[in-house]
């Protein structure tokens, strides 16, 4: 049988596929390090587990929930946005989600007709294309420089807007530079997108994440208008470590918000409702575990910052949140001998058993993605594999 058009034309996930290639080769016994993963490396915080538990055992978790997900988790996605936006909604603007992947599935296949162009800056988180193409849509890439850390600009998007532009992606900070715009940058680019008439998607997942001096702005809290044009997507896998769970949420429009959940009674029905239980805890329970993990993440970031310099070629900007750096290796490949850097990542699993995500993923060949959401020894130790494997190839 033909498989349909849409599933042919469909890219899996690139950095999915990394994790599993590198899980593959150790199930054969290999010792392999892998730098592929974007999930916290902690267990839940106990809080969390256990209201999970008290949910199973109390039989509430037992029974479909509402498919705009249960009334007391809505309510707390209301009171987030207040306490960490400022903004004010009510909860027919919220719904839950399977994931915030799952939300911004849901929100494409809501707002976008055949041939609707959604404008998304390189270089993007992988499954924002995919998705808009699942959807009809068409991704057209924004480019930015490096010198700029790849922010956006107006002018950049001036240069792709057409007639049929729907949609922007704006994800600050970045999967997978961990780059943050300021206030003043996404004023213009909100101000912008207001008078062409061209939704915000503001895919906020990594906001709680950041590093040093650096503070984090949601375009969406930059005025009333501005606000009215953004759909906000965000959830629980980064900040609380719990990816495995699948709760995301999205915030905006009410009138795309009920088309969401009308396509979510059509499809998945509801979140899991255990899980569900799980997020109320996350968003209204003790919140200490959040900066405990947030500060382990910098300790390694500031750790691996000089490692990753002194790897001969790597061009290495210094991230001001998530969990990645994305190294231009340019040099490196020229050096090493190598075209692109999907090939040089598959020979550094191969010969060096380490593995790192190949920048085509996120839509640029000569670039890597390192995660350093996994334990010191294993980073320290994959950059020492990497280095001497560059050294070698050199
Ligand atoms: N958005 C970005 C930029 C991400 O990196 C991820 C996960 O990797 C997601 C959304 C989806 O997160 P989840 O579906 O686990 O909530």
């Amino acid at each position: 049988m033909n498989l349909s058009k849409k599933v042919q034309a469909l890219a899996p996930s690139a950095t999915l596929a990394a994790a599993a290639k590198a899980k593959a080769l150790k199930a054969q016994g290999i010792d392999v390090l892998s730098l592929t993963v974007g999930e916290p490396d902690f267990a839940t915080p106990e809080n969390i587990q256990k209201a999970a538990i008290a949910a199973i055992q109390s039989g509430k978790a037992s029974y479909y929930t509402q498919s705009a997900g249960i009334p007391e988790l809505r309510q707390a996605v209301v009171d987030y946005m207040q306490k960490n936006y400022g903004l004010t909604y009510n909860v027919n603007q919220t719904i839950i989600t399977d994931g915030a992947k799952f939300a911004l599935y849901l929100l494409f296949q809501t707002i976008l007709d055949e041939a609707d162009e959604v404008i998304i800056p390189l270089p993007y988180w992988v499954s924002y294309s995919e998705q808009v193409k699942l959807a009809g849509g068409v991704p057209v890439f924004a480019t930015s420089d490096e010198e700029d850390s790849f922010k956006v600009s107006v002018a950049d998007l001036e240069k792709v807007r057409s007639a049929k532009t729907k949609a922007i992606i704006i994800n600050s900070p970045s999967n997978p530079t961990g780059m943050i715009y300021s206030p003043e940058e996404l004023q213009a680019i909100g101000q912008w997108a207001v008078d062409n008439q061209i939704l915000i998607v503001a895919d906020d997942i990594y906001g709680r994440l950041i590093y040093g001096e650096h503070t984090f702005t949601s375009i969406a809290m930059l005025g009333e208008a501005i606000k009215d044009n953004t759909i906000v997507i965000n959830g629980v896998s980064k900040t609380y470590a719990m990816t495995g769970w699948r709760i995301g949420f999205a915030v905006g429009k009410e009138e795309i918000i009920q088309g969401m959940i009308k396509i979510a009674s059509q499809s998945t029905s509801n979140p899991t409702a255990v899980s569900q239980y799980a997020a109320l805890e996350a968003l209204t329970g003790d919140q200490s575990s959040v900066e405990a993990m947030r500060k382990v993440f910098e300790e390694r970031l500031n750790r691996l910052y000089p490692l990753l310099k002194e790897i001969p070629g790597f061009k290495v900007q210094k991230p001001q949140a998530c969990f990645y750096f994305f190294v231009n290796v340019s040099e490196t490949l020229k050096l090493c001998g190598y075209q692109e850097a999907s090939s040089f990542v598959e020979d550094l699993l191969n010969e060096a058993h380490v593995a790192l995500v190949t920048g085509a993923g996120f839509g640029m060949d000569q670039y890597v993605r390192i995660s350093y959401a996994t334990d010191w020894e294993t980073i320290e130790k994959s950059v020492q594999r990497i280095k001497a494997f560059v050294e070698r190839k050199a």
